[in-house]
This record gives C-alpha cells, sequence and structure tokens, in this order.
C-alpha cells in the first residue's frame, strides 16, 4: 500500500473519500466495543476507529495486535467526526503492519515524560519522533525555505563553496585540522573568504547554506563544533546599511513564513510570533560605552565587549524602541579580522555588524575591504602573513566592486525563535566536545 495522503491533508470535508496513510501507532486506545489507533506520521496525528462487530473480524484481529511504534499502513474511508481530533477519522477498510519493534524503547514517545536532554541525545532518533521535538526541525526547514524565497526573489544565487581549506581563515587555534593526504588542510570556520571571491569573481550576489565548524572546548548552551548558517554576500553596495537592510528582511521573511505555514507546530510549542517591524534599530560604537555604562558596565574604550553586554544592550533596545532585534555596528577594527572596512574617516572602528536577536548574536559581518592596497595593510597591522594569504588577496588587484555580507546562524535563530534553553534543541545530531554520536 502506498501513501495517498499525510495526515494533515485529511479534513473533514474529506468524508466518504478512500485514502491511504502511513507511520506509527502512536498510541492504541481500546474501550472494549471500539479500539482507538492513534496513527503518527511527520506531519501530525491521526484517529483510526476499528469498531468490534462492524468492520471485519480478520482486520479487527490485526488491530488487537497492534502496540506502540508499530510501523503500519492503513487504507480506508474519511469519516467527519466532531468529537475525534481535527473533526475528522478513519475508518479502515485494510491495516498492513510493515515493521513491529522487537525490543521495547528506551525512552517514551507518546507520553510528556522529562528526560535530560543528555539522555534525549543519546535516543536522538527516536526522541525526533515525539511531535514536540518534530515539530522544531520543521520549523527550522521552513525558516530555510523562508531565507531562501527571499534571497532568489531579491536575485541572490545559490553557491557552494569548500568547506575543507588549506589554511585557517581567521587565524586562533579554533579550527579542526583534517589529514588531507600528505598536508594538514583544516575544517572551515566560515565560509568567509570563499564568499568573498565568488563575489568579486563578478557572481554579485550570493549565498551559500552549510555547516561550519569550531574547536571550542567550550560548553555554553549557544555553541557547538558544527553548526550551519545562511552565508549571504552581495557586491556594489554603498555601505553596510544596505547589508543591513538585506538581513532584516531575510530575518522577518523567514518568520512570516513559519507564522503562516507552522501554525500546529508554533501551537504545540506554545510560542507566538510577533514580526518585527523594520528598519532593525543600531547601535553603535563607541556610544555603546556610554550605554552600558549607564547600566553599570564598564567596558574600556576600544575594547570588545562581552557576553553580559548583549543581554544589556538587548534589554535597553526593548524598553527604548520594542524590539527584540538590533543591530551592533562599528565595532573596534582591532578586535576583528584583517578583512573587514574601516571607516576611513575613523578608522578606529570598523563597518562590521553583529546581529542581535532576544540577547543573543545571531550573525556577523559588515562591509568588507576590497582595495588591494589597504587588504594587504590591514594584514600586516594584524601580524598575519601576507604568503599565506595570498591565494585571497592576489585577485583583489584585477578589479573588486565595494562589497559585504553576514553569517547567520540557523541553529541560533531557530533557538531564539522558539526559546529554546539549549542550541541542541535546535540541532538533529548536535557536535559537541563530548559527543560525536549518534
Ligand atoms: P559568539 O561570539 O556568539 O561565539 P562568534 O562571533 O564567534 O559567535 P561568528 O564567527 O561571528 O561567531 O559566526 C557567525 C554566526 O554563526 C554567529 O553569529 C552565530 O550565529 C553562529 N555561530 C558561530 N559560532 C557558533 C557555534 N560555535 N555554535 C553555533 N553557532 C555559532
Ligand atoms: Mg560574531
Amino acid at each position: 500500500m502506498l501513501r495517498t495522503h499525510y495526515t494533515s491533508q485529511i479534513r473533514p470535508e474529506d468524508e466518504g473519500k478512500e485514502v491511504v496513510v502511513a507511520g506509527w501507532v502512536h498510541r492504541v486506545r481500546d474501550l472494549g466495543g471500539v479500539k482507538f489507533i492513534i496513527l503518527r506520521d511527520r506531519e501530525g496525528l491521526l484517529q483510526i476507529t476499528a469498531k468490534r462487530g462492524v468492520i471485519p473480524q480478520e482486520l479487527m484481529n490485526i488491530a488487537d495486535e497492534l502496540r506502540e511504534e508499530y510501523v503500519i499502513a492503513v487504507k480506508g474511508i474519511v469519516k467527519a467526526n466532531r468529537i475525534a481530533p481535527k473533526g475528522r477519522e478513519l475508518i479502515p477498510n485494510e491495516i498492513e503492519i510493515i515493521s513491529r519493534p522487537i525490543s521495547p524503547l528506551p525512552i517514551s514517545i507518546s507520553s510528556k515524560t522529562d528526560i535530560g536532554l543528555d539522555t534525549r541525545l543519546d535516543y536522538r532518533v527516536l526522541d525526533l519522533r515525539r511531535p514536540e521535538v518534530l515539530a522544531v526541525f520543521k520549523i527550522q526547514s521552513k525558516i530555510v525555505e523562508g531565507f531562501e524565497d527571499y534571497l532568489r526573489e531579491k536575485g541572490f544565487q545559490k553557491v557552494f563553496t569548500p568547506c575543507l581549506i588549506g589554511a585557517a581563515s581567521e587565524g586562533g587555534a579554533e579550527v579542526f585540522p583534517v589529514v588531507y593526504f600528505n598536508k594538514t588542510a583544516f575544517l572551515r570556520q566560515d565560509p568567509q573568504l570563499h564568499r568573498q571571491l565568488v563575489v568579486i569573481s563578478g557572481m554579485d550576489k550570493i549565498y551559500d547554506l552549510g555547516p561550519s565548524w569550531r574547536a571550542e572546548p567550550s560548553h555554553t548552551p549557544r555553541h557547538l563544533c558544527e553548526h550551519r548558517g545562511c552565508a549571504v554576500e552581495m557586491g556594489f553596495i554603498n555601505d553596510e546599511q544596505d547589508i543591513m537592510r538585506i538581513e532584516e528582511n531575510l530575518v522577518t521573511r523567514a518568520m512570516l513564513k513559519v507564522k503562516e505555514e507552522c501554525s500546529e507546530e508554533l501551537e504545540i510549542l506554545e510560542v507566538n510570533i510577533e514580526i518585527p517591524s523594520t528598519p532593525f534599530p543600531e547601535l553603535r560604537f563607541p556610544k555603546i560605552y556610554e550605554i552600558l555604562e549607564e547600566f553599570g558596565k564598564k567596558i574600556p574604550f576600544g575594547e570588545d565587549y562581552d557576553r553580559e553586554s548583549e543581554v544589556i544592550l538587548a534589554k535597553y533596545v526593548k524598553e527604548k524602541y520594542k524590539s527584540d532585534f538590533f543591530f551592533v555596528n562599528r565595532f573596534p577594527f582591532k578586535i576583528k579580522p584583517f578583512y573587514v572596512m574601516k571607516v576611513d574617516e575613523d578608522p578606529q572602528w570598523a563597518r562590521s555588524i553583529d546581529l542581535i536577536y532576544k540577547g543573543l548574536e545571531l550573525s556577523s559581518g559588515g562591509q568588507r575591504e576590497h582595495r588591494y592596497e589597504k587588504i594587504v595593510e590591514q594584514i600586516k597591522e594584524k601580524g598575519m602573513s601576507l604568503i599565506g594569504l595570498q591565494w585571497f588577496t592576489e585577485f583583489f588587484k584585477y578589479g573588486a566592486p565595494p562589497h559585504g555580507g553576514f553569517n547567520l546562524g540557523i541553529e541560533r535563530f531557530t533557538m531564539q525563535l522558539l526559546n529554546l534553553s539549549n542550541i541542541r534543541e535546535a540541532t538533529l545530531f548536535p557536535r559537541t566536545p563530548e559527543r560525536l554520536l549518534p
């Protein structure tokens, strides 16, 4: 039997229609004369009602055999029923048992139990069967769809830049080395430099959806060793403001998409999405030092701020502008990578932006330096090797437009949108310092 419908596609108006559904037995309830089999598929639940004496005995025997998590396909006739979930049920004509569990399940699927996150992740494949977990990933899929809808409409092309790189792009010890024949390669920390090269190659407006890796032995609820980003890059901009406009619209579009197309999942997760108004507020260095000081937080002039500052600024913005989002612009150049563009008139600061959502960094980006001599100067200023970066800098000799972009963390966005307390909940199979399985 081949599935004709997901459960969500069956409505009371389909009364009388023959359909085939397939999935797992979520729950069985036996009231003696009638048996309710709740079938679960990716899209939700459906009640299958088998009345003893009404349906053939052979079929009843199969129904009697069903236990939780049996995999079944059912052909039947849709019936409207006001007291059934979503006002409809299925009267079976045929039940096929496709697979029977051979061992009891280590975690419960149908009941809401308080299992620790670590145990859930050990049994992630089963954990994902729980509707409230599945909902997170349906929403994540829609977020990315929303990003892509927007980018496609705006004329961005999707590209695939390399994950294996010959040299660590941002320096630092946070890269994973990989044995590469008789050399060492590295897993990218960001598709950054290749994105820039693609833009100056002439492709102009591009995005890359893909993983990055951080060899950070950190155990925060916000960090993974492998995460995914929506990385956008665009040429022929006036300045970083153009990038901010793209970014806020991208985020808003994804939120709209989720709000419109995932109402059931949002209900399961008890999340209400408020579509933010644009443009998002923008805070700038060095003014940020003053704001922080007002809140009793002293950051030395010219230095980076910390995690606590992000939270303080978020509170400030929420009160002053009623926004969950804001940009931070003009970071000190000295804390940013060599490729960012300095403000020509005030070169201590860079056209470097972060997007903060509910007090957490969602993305970093900004305008990049496109002038060959300046790039070389900045590499020297950072004490990096010009030869080591020649593969990148070389191409800025041959004509490069002003450009910029950002990389927005997909798991971070999912986590903040759905108020999840740990980024691992927004990751199918999280990679953390202590976890490489399953
Ligand atoms: P943070 O300061 O919050 O650790 P970062 O500045 O190191 O982040 P970027 O290099 O700016 O991160 O990466 C771009 C985006 O990718 C971040 O804004 C974030 O959304 C996401 N990201 C970066 N590192 C991680 C990580 N270890 N786990 C999950 N997401 C990450
Ligand atoms: Mg950052």
